[in-house]
């Protein structure tokens, strides 16, 4: 990495959820490279703090806990996720909670938790996750779609209130990226692996790397005029019909 972008976010707080695995975890090391501080959660692994996102007043609690380690909160990742593929007869009650519970419920509370904190940084940065499925819709995935239009929806209107305050909020919306969500569907069905392979104009599926460098992107002040959108680090497999 060049010197300019290895000092990007020096003396930047962040807060990462699911950053023990896949395009969190990259995250957080992407940060953490370009000189943030960088506060790790998960529901396990080597994080700074191993907790479920959707237990009451979590979100709070980290907001408190960063703060008071870092002295502030400038930047914001909630990046836990969950994901399987179900027919849409299958998605019990319980099922479709869960994913919105975590996809969708757990984003908004520590948004909305991290605000007061976020108003006090020049630099107020939130990146949603998003997905292509906040596009277009797939078989088995009904739970899944609707949580990440749901981002996308929250990430806009949050975008609008919090523009004054100058916090930038965007989505990242990523394609198909090799981790261990994806890896069960990738090794059970290999010609689903090889349909995004052909379906990426660049011809591969994507690493956690690859999004997470664009994440940092959007961090820093290189992208300090840019709110309220979506972006699909894919690529290019929505360039294809
Ligand atoms: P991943 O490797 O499974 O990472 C997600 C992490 O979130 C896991 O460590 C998981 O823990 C954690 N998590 C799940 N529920 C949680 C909870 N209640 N509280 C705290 N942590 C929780 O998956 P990933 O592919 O990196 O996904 C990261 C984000 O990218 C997700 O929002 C996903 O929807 C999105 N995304 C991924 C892809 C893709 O192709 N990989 C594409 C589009 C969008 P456990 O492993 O212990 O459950």
């Amino acid at each position: 990495m060049d010197a300019a972008r290895a000092g990007r976010l020096q003396g930047r707080s962040a807060l990462v959820t699911g950053a023990g695995s896949g395009i969190g975890r990259a995250t957080a090391a992407r940060l953490a490279a370009e000189g943030a501080r960088v506060y790790t959660v998960d529901l396990q692994g080597p994080v700074d703090r191993q907790a479920d996102v959707t237990a009451p007043g979590i979100n709070a609690a980290l907001v408190s806990e960063v703060v008071a380690r870092h002295g502030g909160l400038d930047i914001l990742v909630p990046c836990a996720g969950i994901s399987a593929f179900h027919p849409l007869e299958d998605h019990d009650d319980g099922y479709f909670e869960q994913v919105m519970a975590v996809n969708v419920t757990a984003v908004f509370r520590l948004i909305r938790d991290a605000v007061p904190a976020l108003r006090q940084s020049a630099h107020g940065r939130i990146v949603t996750i998003g997905s292509t499925m906040a596009r277009f819709g797939d078989a088995g995935l009904v739970a899944y779609a609707a949580s990440k239009h749901a981002v996308l929806g929250l990430t806009r209107a949050a975008a609008c209130e919090l523009g004054p305050h100058g916090i930038t909020v965007n989505c990242l919306q990523p394609g198909a990226i090799e981790t261990p969500m994806t890896a069960p569907a990738f090794t059970a069905m290999p010609e689903f692996k090889a349909y995004f392979e052909r379906k990426a104009a660049l011809g591969r599926l994507g690493q956690p790397e690859d999004v997470a460098d664009v994440i940092a992107f959007l961090c820093s002040d290189d992208a300090r005029f840019m709110t309220g959108q979506g972006f699909f680090v894919d690529g290019g497999a929505m360039t294809r019909q």
